[in-house]
């Protein structure tokens, strides 16, 4: 393992755990913060940039942690940090968009990883595949 320090954020706003009041900022005013705790600092400061691309409506049914089936007796499965619908990427076949497959990976990638990953595309070729690795910025994302 890296040295990777988990983070527990409020999904609505983003903001820290420790930081947080009891409600939300007044955008979300009523809300009640829901928390998740993140990998690393890095990957839930890419989870505030999606967030922010999903308020812009450039992605769409942004999900955590969701799994997929390797092998048929489901023995083996890969788990995604996010899932999504981009509208950016669109093409000729594909006029409203396409669904992501995205892994933050803040360094280091271990041999059972690249594996997995290589597994995943040759097994879910309709998704498109994007490494993370920094938040990122609305404009170059
Ligand atoms: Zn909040």
């Amino acid at each position: 393992m890296h040295n990777a320090k988990k983070t527990t954020i409020c999904l609505k706003c983003g903001v820290h755990k420790d930081l947080h009041f009891k409600r939300c900022k007044p955008s979300w005013w009523g809300n009640k913060p829901k928390f998740y705790t993140f990998h690393s600092e890095g990957e839930s400061q890419r989870y505030v940039n999606l967030n922010a691309l999903s308020l812009y409506g450039a992605i769409h049914s942004l999900r955590l942690q969701v799994a997929f089936i390797l092998t048929e007796d489901r023995q083996r499965k890969y788990i995604a940090d996010f899932v999504y619908f981009d509208t950016r990427i669109r093409s000729f076949l594909c006029p409203n968009g396409r669904w992501v497959i995205e892994d933050f990976k803040g360094g280091y990638q271990t041999e059972t990883f690249q594996v997995k990953w290589a597994e995943m595309q040759k097994k879910y070729p309709q998704f498109i595949y994007k490494l993370s690795d920094k938040p990122s910025g609305l404009i170059n994302d």
